[in-house]
């Protein structure tokens, strides 16, 4: 069974192909980005065994559509494809952001489908519009092949109404749909699946801290599998502190700033996603840059780890007071699979909640998963790599199956 999986952006398109059957391995990833610029760019790794073989091409790719047949193009090419006829493409899933209340689980594509993810445009302008490109152009490129939404929102739609609801006027929730949908639900739920099998309970019986920190960063409480909380709200733009957007934040400061600085509510917004988090505290948004200052002397990139991590841990305290049963809390994503120091940095003096570190295990780099909590920690610490992709790849193989 092989499924490829898309995830359109802007400017690029990623892509991955994965054999799901008899065993789980990747065949291919790569992208093409620079998109309707002069010089477009495709990168494409063959994974075959130990060994990994790369191309590189330039030329100019107007559109996503001739974006995703140079695409096609290297998943055939004799010498460092992986399939002969795109016929041998089971099926493809699409990474989409945004599906609100109408899906909690990923949906075969059909048009009734295709119009609810065009229905959400208003809740995610910069990236349903592209996800429903990609899925066009997939459309016309592989006519036969069924393919497959995975939503962004979909793992949060079993959070309760207590912990959804913003205390707003009521009708803003019925008539404008404000309330938080939360994202990386992808990820998330890859780590749920993954903790429990890690633990080897059963899903139904695992709760767990999912902590992502990638350039984007948002955390999960997840109650016997299911998610219970989030931290992103209505837009992605809530919750921790990230490489440039600032999280949470006290919703009069858009007014205070508009005043003082005559700025319009979009422009300030940008500021909010673009030039704020760890960029607008100390100038850098990549986190090894940071900790690089931190311990170069620099203040501002000392303090600016120090609120990081801070807002990590309240939201830890938060979701180990609203958890019933607490496991294991994970950490995944760029920052929390590989900065050792970021995971001790948050997890110390956190004992009397029952989180206790091993010091050296946490030291010790590694791409698997793995624990780094001491023997007597009453709480696991896991660190679990993410695949957003794999996810993807495993929730459109399951559909098919159920409608084969
Ligand atoms: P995305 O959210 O785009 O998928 P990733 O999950 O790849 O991003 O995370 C990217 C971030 O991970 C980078 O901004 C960088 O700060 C961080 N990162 C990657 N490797 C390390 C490392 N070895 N130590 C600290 N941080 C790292």
């Amino acid at each position: 069974m092989k499924i490829l999986v898309i995830n359109a952006g802007s400017s690029s398109i990623k892509y991955q192909v994965f054999e799901l059957t008899p065993y789980e391995s990747t065949l291919c990833s790569g992208l093409v980005e620079k998109i309707g610029e002069p010089v477009s760019v495709l990168s494409h790794k063959r994974m075959q065994r130990r060994r990994v073989d790369e191309i590189r091409r330039e030329e100019s790719v107007p559109d996503h559509k001739a974006g995703l047949k140079l695409i096609v193009a290297a998943l055939t090419d004799p010498e460092h494809g992986v399939i002969h006829d795109i016929s041998e493409i089971n099926g493809i899933g699409h990474r989409v952001v945004h599906c609100g209340e109408a899906f909690s689980n990923a949906a075969l594509i059909n048009d009734e489908v295709f119009n609810a993810i065009e229905d959400h445009v208003p809740l995610a302008p910069l990236h349903n519009p592209l996800n429903l490109t990609g899925i066009e152009v997939a459309r016309e490129c592989f006519p036969d092949t069924p393919q497959v939404a995975v939503f962004d929102t979909a793992f949060h739609q079993s959070i309760p109404p207590h912990a959804f609801m913003y205390a707003l006027p009521h009708e803003f929730y019925t008539k404008l749909r404000i309330r938080r949908y939360g994202f990386h639900g992808t990820s998330h739920k890859y780590i749920t699946d993954e903790t429990a099998k890690y633990l080897d309970k059963a899903k139904e019986m695992t709760s767990l801290i999912s902590i992502h920190l990638g350039n984007g960063c948002s955390m999960a409480a997840v109650h016997n599998g299911e998610c219970v909380d989030t931290t992103m709200g209505l837009t992605p733009l809530e919750g921790l502190v990230m490489g440039t957007r600032c999280g949470d934040l006290d919703p009069a400061i858009h007014e205070y700033l508009a005043e003082q600085t005559g700025k319009d509510l979009s422009e300030i917004t940008r500021i909010m996603n673009k030039e704020s988090g760890l960029k607008g505290l100390c100038g850098y948004n990549d986190v090894r840059e940071v900790m690089q200052r931190a311990e170069d002397g620099d203040e501002r990139s000392r303090i600016a780890l120090d609120i990081y991590c801070y807002r990590i841990k309240k939201y830890i305290g938060a979701y180990s007071a609203v958890l019933p049963d607490l496991d294991a809390i994970v950490f995944t994503a760029g920052v929390g699979e590989n900065a050792a120091r970021v995971r001790a940095r948050i997890c110390q003096g956190m004992e009397r909640i029952g989180i206790i570190l091993d010091e050296t295990l946490n030291a010790h780099p590694s791409d698997v998963a793995r624990d780094v909590h001491a023997a007597y920690s009453p709480v696991k610490i896991l660190v679990i790599p993410t695949s957003e992709e794999l996810q993807i790849a495993r929730e459109t193989n399951a559909l098919l199956q159920e409608n084969a």
